[in-house]
């Protein structure tokens, strides 16, 4: 089955960009990391393209001047911006390759795929939020996060 990426054009938001570059920078001087290139790249293409999922292959194919050999450097960038929590990464939308997006603790969406094409479409939603937090009152947890994935088809409109 072809799947089609993960197109999520028209919502980069100006205000998440900024306070989650600035967070990441934050985070980055704090792990005594020293600012390398490609990181810095990385860090600055997902901060406006990756508010919702990226491949790394898509991450590469957007940065400009990436040619090859570069690439396993943009591996490594990502991996050291997930061990800082700064992204999350989603498994397998069906076509085996994990798909990451920038972590911001005050903004948050779910995702929708679309079975017959693959297609990811971001969600929120209110009510779904208010049923997760009571469910884990119930289980006495104290929640740090949750993932959600609706797969199914969209019926026609
Ligand atoms: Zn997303």
């Amino acid at each position: 089955m072809g799947l089609t990426p993960v197109r999520v054009a028209g919502t980069m938001n100006a205000d998440l960009r900024d306070r989650w570059l600035a967070r990441a920078n934050d985070r980055i001087a704090a792990a005594g990391m020293r600012a390398g290139s490609a990181r810095t790249a990385v860090v600055e293409l997902l901060a406006r393209e990756g508010q919702c999922l990226l491949t790394v292959q898509e991450i590469i194919d957007r940065l400009p001047r990436s040619g090859p050999g570069s690439s396993s450097s943009v591996y490594r960038a990502v991996d050291e911006l997930l061990a800082l929590g700064l992204i999350r990464r989603l498994n397998d939308h069906g076509d085996g390759a994990a798909r990451y997006e920038i972590a911001d603790p005050d903004r948050h969406h779910h995702h929708f795929v679309d079975e017959r094409d693959g297609h990811v479409e971001p969600f929120t939603d209110p009510e779904v939020e208010a049923a997760i937090h009571a469910a884990a009152r119930r289980l006495d947890v104290d929640l740090s996060g949750h993932e959600l994935v609706l797969r199914g088809t969209r019926r026609a409109r």
